[in-house]
C-alpha cells in the first residue's frame, strides 16, 4: 500500500518537474496513512511548507482511527468527547456530504470495513449474518452531534471512521495555512489527493496526472487546473482477491455493506473544496455512472472523470478542454453535458 501510495507521489511529481523557473521548497512527510508531498514557491514558501506540515500532523494525531490518543479513538470508543474545532468542521462537512448523497458516503462505515479486514490488511469475507448485523450499526443520520458544545456521542456500537474525507479536509487546512504566508503558488499531494493553489509561477495551469487504474506504472491523463482539488477514488488502491478469485476492495456500499461494485473503477472529482473532492469522489465511486452523473446534473459544483469497467472514460462538460486522455487505443472518451 505505501508503495503504491508512493508512486503515485512519484507520477504526480514527474509532471510538476520543469514546469517552473522559481526554485521550490518541497517537503516529503508520512501522516495518515500515506505520502504526502508540500511543494511552494516564492516568498513564504519555506513557512507555508512548515505550516502545512504540521497541520497535517496535527490532524492526524486527531482524526486517527487507530491512534489510542486520538478523537476519533475515543468516540469510537464509547465516550462522549467534545470534539475540536478541527474534528467538529469534518463532521459536520461529513455528515451534509452525507445527506447530500443519500448515504452512498457514510462515515459510520467503520464496522463494515473493519469485519472485511481493511484496517489490518488480514483479509476476510464475512458472513453475510455478520454484514447485517453491523449494518445495524452504521447510520450517519443516527450521530448525535450538538455543533453549540461541539460534543458529540454514538450509539452503542457505532464507530466512525473519516478515511473518505480526512486527506481532503486535510488539504483545505493546508491550503488555508499556506496562503496565509502570502503563497501564491503551491501543490500539496497527500497521497494523491491533489490540491493545486494557484497556478505555476509563470501563470499557467498546473498539470495534474490521474493514475490509469488498470497500470500502476502509467497514468490515464492530465488535467490542467488551477485553485483546485483533484481527488481519486480507486478500486485499485486497496483491494485483495477472494479464494472464490473475485476482486474485494475498500470502497464499501454502505447500503450493502459489500465493496461497491458499481460498474466504475475509478473515480476523480474536481472542485474547489477538497473535503467535498473527497466526499464526493467516494460517493460518485459507489453510485456508478448512472446515478453520478444524475447527481452532477443535479447538484453540480464540481466535475469528474468516470472511468468504468470497460474501458469507457466519461467527464463532465466543464472538464473538456483541460483533460487530455493519454491512450485512445485504450480507452473511449465521452463527454457528458
Ligand atoms: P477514498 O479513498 O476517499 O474513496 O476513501 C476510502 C476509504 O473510506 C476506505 O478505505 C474506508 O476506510 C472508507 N470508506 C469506504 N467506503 C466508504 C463509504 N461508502 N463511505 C464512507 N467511507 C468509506
Ligand atoms: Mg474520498
Amino acid at each position: 500500500m505505501r508503495i503504491k501510495t508512493l508512486s503515485a507521489a512519484v507520477l504526480i511529481t514527474l509532471f510538476l518537474c520543469g514546469c517552473s523557473e522559481a526554485k521550490p521548497v518541497s517537503e516529503t512527510v508520512f501522516a495518515m496513512d500515506t505520502v504526502m508531498e508540500f511543494t511552494a514557491y516564492g516568498e513564504g514558501a519555506d513557512d507555508a511548507v512548515n505550516l502545512a506540515v504540521q497541520a497535517v500532523r496535527r490532524l492526524d494525531g486527531l482524526l486517527s482511527a487507530t491512534d489510542p490518543n486520538s478523537e476519533v479513538f475515543a468516540l469510537n470508543s464509547g465516550e462522549t468527547v467534545e470534539l475540536s474545532p478541527d474534528t467538529a468542521v469534518l463532521l459536520t462537512k461529513s455528515l451534509a456530504i452525507s445527506t447530500l448523497t443519500g448515504g452512498a458516503v457514510d462515515i459510520t462505515i467503520y464496522p463494515i470495513v473493519k469485519a472485511w479486514g481493511f484496517t489490518t490488511s488480514e483479509y476476510t469475507i464475512p458472513q453475510p449474518s455478520t454484514i447485517s448485523d453491523l449494518l445495524e450499526k452504521v447510520g450517519y443520520n443516527k450521530v448525535v452531534f450538538d455543533g453549540n458544545t461541539r460534543t458529540v456521542s454514538l450509539p452503542e456500537g457505532m464507530e466512525i471512521d473519516f478515511g473518505a474525507v480526512a486527506k481532503g479536509y486535510a488539504s483545505d487546512v493546508c491550503v488555508k495555512e499556506m496562503t496565509s504566508t502570502g503563497v501564491k503558488s503551491a501543490l500539496i499531494n497527500l497521497g494523491g489527493n491533489v490540491c493545486a493553489i494557484g497556478t505555476k509561477t509563470d501563470g499557467t495551469p498546473w498539470n495534474i496526472a490521474i493514475k490509469d487504474p488498470n497500470n500502476s506504472d502509467k497514468y490515464l491523463g492530465l488535467l490542467s487546473v488551477a485553485d483546485k482539488a483533484v481527488v481519486t477514488s480507486g478500486g485499485y488502491e486497496r483491494y485483495f482477491t477472494g479464494d472464490d478469485g473475485e476482486v474485494y476492495w475498500h470502497i464499501m456500499d454502505p447500503s450493502a455493506g459489500m465493496p461497491a461494485k458499481s460498474g466504475l473503477i475509478s473515480v476523480t472529482v474536481i472542485c474547489e473544496s477538497g473535503v467535498y473532492a473527497d466526499g464526493l469522489s467516494t460517493a460518485l465511486f459507489v453510485m456508478g455512472k448512472e446515478r453520478a452523473i444524475e447527481f452532477w446534473r443535479e447538484f453540480g459544483g464540481f466535475d469528474a472523470v468516470l472511468v468504468s469497467d470497460d474501458g469507457q472514460v466519461y467527464i463532465t462538460s466543464g472538464i473538456e478542454n483541460s483533460f487530455t486522455l493519454r491512450d485512445t487505443d485504450l480507452y473511449t472518451l465521452s463527454i457528458f453535458e
